[in-house]
């Protein structure tokens, strides 16, 4: 099982960490241990200091492929949630400012939060998937899929260009603006519309 991540995929967010708006999708991956196992309890990372959330729509893949062609990716998932792509926001900016690569502030243990999943009918598939993440009931993000730079088709056939898809995958389809840090005893809601679809506890 892969977990592949899209980085950069709204422009507002893109903007907000000085980032360019990319001309082709941003991908990089987390392990399976990365993937939140539900109930286990959520521990702030001890080699950080500045751990961000980031509410991303997340797809779960249905069927196996290669060199999917757009047309046909949506063959390929069948069901969404709302997840969190946890970072070490001061270890990725040391990391960056070194060109190195991003596992250590990205891929760590637990850094793949998953929701509930919300399986696609053919009504929620032409529909935007309006998500927010509220920290401590407080709505501090909110997005609609409708801004994603690439949407879900376009990334699905990106990514199996370069590597095989598998039953399980998922994809963290990118974050908007909002991001921001949390701390110990901060509670993380997300939200599909006003339905919750996951409640995190920072311990
Ligand atoms: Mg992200």
């Amino acid at each position: 099982m892969k977990i592949f991540c899209v980085g950069r995929n709204y422009a507002d967010h893109a903007k907000e960490l000085g980032n360019a708006v990319p001309e082709e999708p941003v991908i990089f991956m987390k392990p399976k241990t990365a993937l939140m196992q539900s109930n286990a309890p959520f521990y702030y990372p001890e080699f950080t200091n500045e751990l961000h959330y980031e509410a991303e729509v997340v797809l779960r893949i249905c069927k196996n492929g290669k060199y999917i062609d757009e047309g046909s990716a949506h063959k390929y998932y069948d069901a969404f949630t709302i997840g969190i792509d946890f970072t070490a926001r001061d270890v990725q900016a040391e990391l960056k400012k070194k060109g190195l690569p991003w596992e250590k502030a990205k891929a760590w243990d637990n850094s793949a939060i998953i929701g509930r999943w919300i399986p696609f009918t053919d009504e929620l598939r032409n529909a935007p998937i309006l998500f927010s993440l509220q920290k401590n009931k407080e709505t501090v993000q909110s997005g609609t899929t409708e801004d994603l730079i690439f949407p879900f088709d376009e990334i699905v056939s990106h990514i199996s260009q370069y590597f095989s898809l598998n039953i399980g995958d998922l994809i963290y389809t990118g974050t908007p603006a909002g991001v921001g840090e949390c701390v110990t005893d901060d509670v993380l809601e997300g939200f599909y519309g006003k339905e919750k679809v996951f409640a995190l506890e920072i311990k």
